[in-house]
C-alpha cells in the first residue's frame, strides 16, 4: 500500500510537529484536535518550526509554502476518513486514545493503517480495541518531531508484516532513522530517559541540589545538551508523570515510582514550558528556576 494522505489526531506539541514533518515530506496532512482553540497555534507552530529550518539552511521558502498548502485542520474526526495513515498524538491518557480510535474507525477506509505516538501504553492493548489490530502499530516520534531523526517502530502482537513494512517505508520517506522495539512499557528511549528525569526530581525533592545544580551536573558532567529538569519541562511534566506511572504499572517494580514532587507539580498545573511554569518559570525574559 502507498501512503499519500495522513490524518494526525491531537494538535499539541507532538501532533503539530508530526504534521509538520509529514507535510514537509510531501504528504497531504489533516490535523485534528478536540479543542478548536488548539488548531490556530498548531499551524502557527508548524510555520515557526519551518522558519527555524529555513534559518538553518535545511529547507527553503518554496518548501514552506508547499507544506502549509498540504496541511489542513478540522475538529471533525470524519474529515480524516480519506486518510491512508492515522497518527494519533493526543494527550497521554489511555482512555482518551481508546475513545479516539473507537470514534474514528467507522469513518475510515478498510485499508487505513492506524498508529499511535504513545510514549508508554501497550500497542497491543490499543490495537485490541480497534476493528483492525493487524493494521495497528506504535509510531513513536521524538520531540521536536520535525528535526529529531529517530522514530521507534513498535510492533503489536497482531501487527501484520505488510503494515510494518508500509510504515517503515513512510519513515524512510520522512528521512528519519527507525529503530524496531518490542511492545513493553516505555519502549527503549523512555524506559531509559524518564527514570533518569524522575531521579533528578528526587534529587531536587531530597535537597541534594538546586534546580540549576542538578541540570548543570548533567549538562557539564555527562555532556547532555539539556539538564534533566529542563528536559522534563520541555517534554511536559504531565507526560513525564504519565510515562512513569505506565512504567510502574506495566513493569510492577517499585523502582519506577513517580517522585511525589513531580506529582505535586502536575497537580498544581505546573506542566513545564507549555503552561509557562514547571521546574523553571518561562514567563519572564529568560527562564529562571521556579523554586
Ligand atoms: P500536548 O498536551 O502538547 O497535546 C495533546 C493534545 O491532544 C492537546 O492539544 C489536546 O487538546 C489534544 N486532545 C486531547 N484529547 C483529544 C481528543 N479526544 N481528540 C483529539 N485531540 C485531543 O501533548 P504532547 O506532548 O503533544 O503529547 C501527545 C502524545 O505524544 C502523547 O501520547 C505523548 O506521550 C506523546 N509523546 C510526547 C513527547 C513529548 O516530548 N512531549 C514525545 C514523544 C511522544
Amino acid at each position: 500500500m502507498t501512503i499519500e494522505t495522513v490524518g494526525v489526531v491531537g494538535a499539541g506539541n507532538m501532533g503539530s510537529g508530526i504534521a509538520c514533518a509529514f507535510a514537509l515530506a510531501g504528504f497531504d496532512v489533516t490535523l485534528t484536535d478536540v479543542d478548536a482553540k488548539a488548531l490556530v497555534p498548531a499551524v502557527a507552530s508548524v510555520a515557526a518550526k519551518i522558519d527555524e529550518m529555513i534559518a538553518s539552511g535545511n529547507v527553503d521558502l518554496a518548501d514552506k509554502k508547499g507544506a502549509l498548502a498540504r496541511l489542513s485542520t478540522t475538529t471533525n474526526l470524519s474529515d480524516l476518513g480519506t486518510s491512508d495513515l492515522i497518527v494519533e498524538a493526543a494527550a497521554e491518557i489511555e482512555a482518551v486514545k481508546h475513545r479516539i480510535f473507537a470514534d474514528l474507525t467507522p469513518h475510515l477506509k478498510a485499508e487505513t493503517i492506524l498508529t499511535s505516538n504513545t510514549s508508554s501504553f501497550s500497542v497491543t492493548r490499543m490495537a485490541g480495541v480497534t476493528n483492525r489490530p493487524e493494521q495497528f502499530m506504535g509510531l513513536h516520534f521524538m520531540n521536536p518531531a520535525p528535526s529529531m531523526p529517530l522514530v521507534e517502530l513498535i510492533r503489536g502482537i497482531a501487527t501484520s508484516k505488510e503494515t510494518f513494512d508500509t510504515v517503515d517505508a513512510v519513515i524512510k520517506r520522512l528521512g528519519k532513522t527507525a529503530v524496531v522495539v518490542e511492545d513493553y512499557p516505555g519502549f527503549t528511549v523512555h524506559r531509559i530517559l524518564i527514570p533518569m528525569i524522575n531521579e533528578a526530581v528526587y534529587a531536587l525533592y531530597e535537597g541534594v541540589g538546586s534546580v540549576l545544580d542538578i541540570d548543570n551536573s548533567m549538562r557539564f558532567g555527562a555532556n547532555h545538551p539539556m539538564g534533566p529538569l529542563e528536559l522534563a519541562d520541555f517534554i511536559g511534566l504531565d507526560t513525564c508523570l504519565s510515562i512513569m506511572t505506565s512504567l510502574r504499572n506495566g513493569l510492577a517494580d517499585s523502582k519506577y515510582r513517580p517522585c511525589p514532587l513531580l506529582v505535586k507539580y502536575v497537580e498544581a498545573g505546573w506542566l513545564g514550558r507549555k503552561s509557562g511554569k514547571g521546574f523553571y518559570d518561562y514567563r519572564g525574559q529568560s527562564p529562571v528556576p521556579s523554586r
